[in-house]
């Protein structure tokens, strides 16, 4: 991990603000670094070195932590992994982080397998949004893509979310070459006649096994166009989609869209809201942070959550303007995007 020049400290007064003018309101958690699929573009097929379990927050420091976050101005968290609902505490984490006062909005990305169980503890709990990744509903791409036999449990954990009384239930996908890129449509229409928003995210260079490359990208463009061969696609002006990342499409006139976060060849960084906390207790300011600042080491010796506050401050306010992907001085962060939290 290389060291940046040192900057002024962070400057007296409320939010997370960082040196070129953005404030983090948005937290996303790493409960744990662990899953039980095996997507090619973000793990390799054996696995990884998991984080070892004495290094893992604790549910009190999580809650603890996010606590602190939260007094720092961040309005919204959304649990992550890893695949999150491995984590037997995760409802109890929810409730007890929904049940302070000020109250975060809570969201969840999740694969999907368990939702089927866990959809109503979680909205009781008081989870607001559920996004599933899913990159397409044919099982074979599936098993190639996740290295698992497991749609079935997905597609059911859809369902339930749907039943459970989320609106919407979003889904991610990531197109990959050869895999799922000819089939981006059937999973439109897929979504559509299940009721469920479909967001396109193309791949990052994130992955443990560095098989991401410039020229495999399936873009936005590429994505657009495939979905054009069977919809009529109307942008939706900016102004009316609010800051999320996602550029928004009426599908066939509406009312359902589709959207596309073209991270790679249109990133957002410029107007980025984000912080991260990982499962090891590290905050990261950016996914492709060359340093992070350790947040668990202080809170187990004893630090007060005015000492966390300026850690946490010190890191945001170090985050660089954006990341440099496909640009010669790129270099992927050491930490995978499942150790990072996606
Ligand atoms: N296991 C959960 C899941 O899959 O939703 C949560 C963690 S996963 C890292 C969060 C999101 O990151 C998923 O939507 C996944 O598709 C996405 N993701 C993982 N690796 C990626 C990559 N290399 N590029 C773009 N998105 C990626
Ligand atoms: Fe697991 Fe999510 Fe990574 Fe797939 S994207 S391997 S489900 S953490």
């Amino acid at each position: 991990m290389s060291v940046l020049p040192p900057r002024p400290p962070a400057p007296d007064g409320p939010g997370l603000a960082d040196g070129f003018g953005r404030v983090a309101r948005d937290l996303r958690v790493s409960v744990t670094d662990r899953c039980n699929l095996r997507c090619t573009y973000c793990m390799p097929a054996d696995g990884m070195p998991w984080i070892p379990t004495e290094q893992i927050l604790t549910d009190e420091e999580i809650v603890r932590l996010i606590s602190v976050f939260v007094s720092l101005g961040v309005t919204q968290v959304r649990f992550t992994g890893g695949e999150p609902l491995i984590r037997p505490g995760l409802t109890d984490i929810v409730k007890e982080v929904t049940g302070r006062s000020p109250r975060p909005r809570v969201a969840l990305t999740t694969n999907g397998i368990g939702l089927a169980r866990l959809a109503e503890p979680l909205r009781a709990a008081g989870v607001e949004r559920v996004n599933v990744s899913l990159d397409t509903v044919d099982a074979d791409q599936f098993a190639r893509l996740t290295r698992r036999d497991r749609l079935g449990e997905v597609l059911a954990g859809l369902a339930a979310a749907r039943a459970a009384g989320f609106t919407p239930v979003k889904v991610n996908a990531v197109a990959m070459r050869g895999i799922n890129d000819a089939s981006v449509a059937d999973l439109l229409s897929w979504c559509l006649a299940e009721g469920y928003e479909l967001r396109f995210i193309e791949q990052m260079p994130l992955d443990a096994g560095h098989c991401w490359s410039a020229a495999a990208l399936v873009s936005r463009e590429e994505v657009l166009e495939r979905l054009g061969r069977r919809f009529t696609l109307t942008p939706v002006p900016a102004a009316e989609r609010g800051s999320a990342p996602a550029e928004l499409f009426l599908v066939d006139g509406g009312p359902a869209t589709v959207g596309v976060i073209a991270s790679v060849t249109a990133p957002f960084c410029a107007s980025c809201d984000r912080t991260r906390l990982t499962a090891d207790g590290q905050i990261r300011s950016c996914l492709f942070a060359e340093t992070e600042s350790d947040l668990r080491g202080r809170l187990r010796s004893g630090a007060s959550d005015d000492e966390l506050a300026d850690i946490i401050r010190g890191e945001m306010w170090r985050k660089g303007p954006g990341h440099h992907i496909g640009r010669p001085d790129f270099h992927q962060p050491l930490r995978p995007m499942s150790a990072i939290g996606g």
